[in-house]
């Protein structure tokens, strides 16, 4: 489940999107470009936006089954909801040789 800001108001959409697990840590990965260019081909969010998103848990895929013939409501979803325990945003630097101006400084 996904919390999507829009100009028109902010949106709530369930999207079938399996993600990467990392049995070790017990961490889910995805990857924020795979997950805006769902939310734009959806309609959840506007082409020419990079949309604002948190995703906020997992759900069944029956829910999201459900969801997609509108015969969900939200109480249904909250109760299937798995919310996140934690957030991690891991930005990834391409490996290789870099000239020293161009190594990344770190804030
Ligand atoms: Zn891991």
């Amino acid at each position: 489940m996904i919390h999507v800001e829009h100009s028109e108001g902010a949106r709530l959409t369930i999207l079938g999107k399996t993600c990467r697990l990392c049995l070790v840590c017990e961490m889910l990965i995805a990857h924020d470009a795979d997950i805006a260019r769902l939310l734009v081909a959806s309609g959840v969010a506007a082409e020419s936006e990079s949309p604002a998103c948190l995703v906020r848990g997992t759900v069944a895929p029956r829910v999201w089954r459900a969801g997609l013939a509108r015969g969900v409501t939200l109480e249904a979803v909250r109760a299937s909801m798995a919310d996140f325990k934690q957030y991690m945003r891991v930005e990834v630097t391409p490996g290789g040789w870099y000239r020293e101006a161009e190594t990344v400084r770190k804030p």
